[in-house]
């Protein structure tokens, strides 16, 4: 190249990176030849080579790194490779990888990928791999790993050029395996790496210089350089080291581990999963106990089944289980409600008490105990890593709808609840991909339906209820799935996003992570009755004894009297023929109160239908009628709108029972519920909106008010159209029987 040029040619500045002995220095003297310089890092004596090479009209210059495992703190080779990709920014990072040492040399690559930039990952030592009988999918690895694969071998100068060829692409931008992404630390990390970049976001400086995720991942890790960057260049710098211990403080409490092992778990569970990905199985002959069990629960052809198997055990565990302490619930609240009987006479305020509150609240707090069960076996299956297999074994299934098995976790989420798992589509990157999964994510029966479902289908199906209630979860699933595809082939045409899934080592879940998990679900629960669900029931208790009809009053009281007339009369003239009289007059005195309970029961039913919300149910009635719905199960289903627990304790006040059996019982007796249509009616609840938390955290994410409301009425309309035919074609079906 002439001189004259020098000047004017564009500089492309690349930083080597590698572990020691991946052949880093043979590639850098391969690329560089004798042009090179030799010094110091500064002030330190750890040598500095740096070397230029021309290409394609480019001045590159080549920095040699030191070589490292990891790019901690906790020597100084790893402290000068961070700190040159951090404070100098090199335009690209060449990581040397030994090929024949895949998954050690990985860590390093996880770690500089986390740290951002641009990359070329060299897998150096190809001759190595190969003698390993080790297949390579490069294409695969470049698309997971976000940068372009070059093979080498280092001393035979073997992939020099198209390494330098793919230098200056990435530099020019015209790599497409190019792509940023992070690992994701599941849930709990998550939450609290979001929490420090918000902190750290609070101060402008430290945004601009340094990527706000590698900084607060390095907080959990508690990277004693970082702390020492925040502390020096960060007027807020206490703020954030403060809110960095409190997450650590949080996560060691919860998992009983130190943060930064958790960390590193989760590296090595993006690797295990990259590995599974790129490098053919049979090949693999690393076992260890993890891997073993992987065998069984990711197999091909038993992954799926065990999956299912697994959630049916859930629910049958959460059903049959939750029967025990509901009963003793039950109890209690039975002993309350002769308590308020006691203490109060017979009037409003006591009618408030028993038929709006303890029927409302009550109806809804006998299920704690399954909504609790739910949420323990839930945090098993996150904290013992299964959930990732899952997601993993998911994965082909998921294609079908144009998503991956990342999808498929914020789906097992929203057995919980919708509203976490909506949120957590944030680990999806790609936008589409992220709304198409939240847009689904509401099939998902969250636990909130459980009450309905236990109440409903132990009325209508006795001992088949658990199945009855599995049923329902895997039609949300089935229906998840081909909604997903529908919405994909029409409203978000597109591939979807390559990734890996990190498979972290299994481990024995701590008994206090899952009782945190469980207190914090339970308080959110206990919370919810003390306000949404005992406001809802004392709206309705008011609604359905408001006003009071004056002439339903008298009308009932004169025949009550009048039936109390004829009555005397008949024991009068009884009194007159002496034989047998006391035998009749009993029996006599027994028809009485038989007429009598049932007129007041009839007075009751008069009554709540002139209330207003008879009212409105009569309104709404022919909404629901073709479903078999009568209009209290149509009230009931609209103020379910609000949160699903409130779907039960509605049926409570407008059924004038509290409890599980109580209530079972007077909707077999008193509904006009067929087994059909309460299945149709189950159906119908898990489709239609959840709750108001749930749009509210849809239009959050989406940041869409569009879609919002396209949610809400695909739901709704999707509801009322699959609970008709469930009742029409099923009647069709038994009539052919
Ligand atoms: P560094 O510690 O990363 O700088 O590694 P070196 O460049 O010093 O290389 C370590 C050893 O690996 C040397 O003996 C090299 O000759 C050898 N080496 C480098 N690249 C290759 C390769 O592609 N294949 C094989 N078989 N050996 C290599
Ligand atoms: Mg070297």
């Amino acid at each position: 190249m002439p001189a004259r040029n020098k000047g004017t040619q564009k500089k492309i500045v690349v930083a080597i990176g590698g572990n020691p002995n991946s052949g880093k220095t043979t590639i850098f003297n391969e690329l560089t030849g004798s042009r090179q310089r030799v010094g110091n890092w500064g002030g330190v004596t750890v040598e500095k080579k740096e070397g230029i090479v021309e290409h394609r009209g480019y001045r590159i210059v080549f920095v040699d790194l030191p070589g490292t495992y990891s790019l901690t703190a906790y020597s100084l080779e790893e402290i000068i490779a961070r700190n040159f990709i951090v404070n100098e920014k090199p335009d690209v990072v060449v990581d040397v990888i030994d090929a024949g040492n895949l998954e050690r040399n990985l860590y390093l690559a996880v770690q500089l990928i986390e740290m951002g930039g641009k990359f070329v990952f060299v897998l150096n030592m190809a001759d190595m791999a190969e003698k390993q009988g080790l297949l390579i999918h490069r294409e695969k690895l470049a698309t997971l790993l976000g940068g372009p694969v070059v093979f080498t071998i280092g001393h035979r100068g073997k992939g020099i050029t198209e390494l330098l060829d793919e230098v200056v692409k990435v530099y020019e931008g015209r790599e497409k395996k190019s792509r940023h992404l992070h690992v994701a630390y599941g849930n709990e990390l998550e939450e609290e790496v979001r929490k420090i970049q918000g902190r750290i976001r609070t101060d402008r400086e430290l945004t601009a210089r340094y990527s706000t995720r590698w900084l607060a991942v390095k907080l959990i890790e508690d990277d004693s350089e970082v702390k020492k960057t925040i502390e020096k260049e960060s007027a807020r710098s206490s703020a954030i080291l403060t809110k960095g211990e409190e997450s650590r403080k949080h996560l060691r409490n919860i998992f009983s581990e130190e943060p930064e092992s958790l960390v590193a778990d989760q590296r090595y569970g993006f690797i295990s999963g990259l590995l599974q990905e790129c490098i053919s199985l049979n090949q693999m002959e690393r076992v260890d106990s993890s891997q073993k069990i992987d065998r069984v629960l990711t197999n091909r052809l038993l992954g799926i089944p065990l999956l299912i198997f697994f959630i049916w055990l859930m629910f049958q565990i959460t059903y049959r289980v939750g029967a025990y302490p509901m009963r003793w619930i039950e109890y209690f609240i039975e002993l309350g409600e002769i308590g308020i009987k006691l203490l109060f006479p017979a009037g409003v305020l006591r009618s408030l008490l028993i038929d709006g509150i303890i029927s409302g609240v009550g109806g809804v707090a006998v299920f704690l105990p399954n909504i609790l069960l739910l949420f323990f076996l839930i945090s098993l299956f996150e904290d013992t890593g299964y959930m990732a297999r899952a997601a993993f074994v998911m994965d082909r299934v998921m294609h079908l709808i144009g998503l991956h098995g990342k999808s498929f976790i914020s789906m097992i989420m929203g057995f919980g609840c919708n509203v976490p798992a909506i949120m957590g589509t944030r680990t999806l990157e790609n936008e589409k991909d992220r709304i198409l999964t939240i847009l689904i994510n509401p099939l998902m029966s969250c636990s909130a339906r459980l009450p309905v479902y236990v109440l409903i289908a132990g009325a209508f199906f006795g001992r088949r209820a658990g199945n009855v209630i599995f049923s329902v979860y895997a039609v949300g699933v089935v229906l998840a799935i081909l909604i997903g595809r529908l919405f994909r082939k029409t409203l978000f045409r597109g591939e979807s996003e390559p990734f890996v899934m990190e498979l972290p080592p299994y481990r024995i879940p701590t008994i206090k992570s899952v009782v945190i998990h469980m207190w914090e679900r339970a308080f959110i629960f206990v919370k919810k009755m003390g306000t949404v669900i005992l406001a809802g029931s004392i709206v309705i208790w008011f609604l359905s004894n408001f006003p009071i009809p004056r002439d339903v009053a008298t009308v009932y009281s004169e025949r009550v009297q009048s039936i109390e007339e004829i009555y005397r009369v008949r024991i009068d003239e009884l009194k007159k023929s002496a034989a047998g009289y006391r035998a009749e007059k009993r029996a006599l005195n027994e028809e009485k109160s038989s007429l009598i309970a049932q007129l007041q029961q009839e007075r009751a039913s008069e009554i709540i239908s002139q209330s207003f919300i008879g009212r409105i149910g009569r309104f709404i009635e022919p909404v629901f009628r073709p479903l078999g719905f009568s209009w209290r199960e149509g009230v009931a289903l609209i103020t379910g709108f609000v949160a699903k627990e409130v779907v039960v304790s509605t049926l409570g006040v407008l059924y004038n029972a509290g409890g599980e059996a109580q209530l079972g019982y007077s909707l077999r007796k008193s509904s006009s519920l067929t087994p059909l249509s309460a299945y149709a009616f189950l159906i119908f609840v898990l489709i239609y909106t959840p709750c108001l938390a749930t749009v509210a955290a849809i239009r959050q994410e989406t940041k869409s008010f569009k879609w919002t409301l396209f949610t809400i009425l695909y739901e709704i309309s999707l509801a009322w159209v699959l609970s008709f035919l469930i009742v029409k074609g099923g009647g069709l079906l038994l009539s052919l029987i």
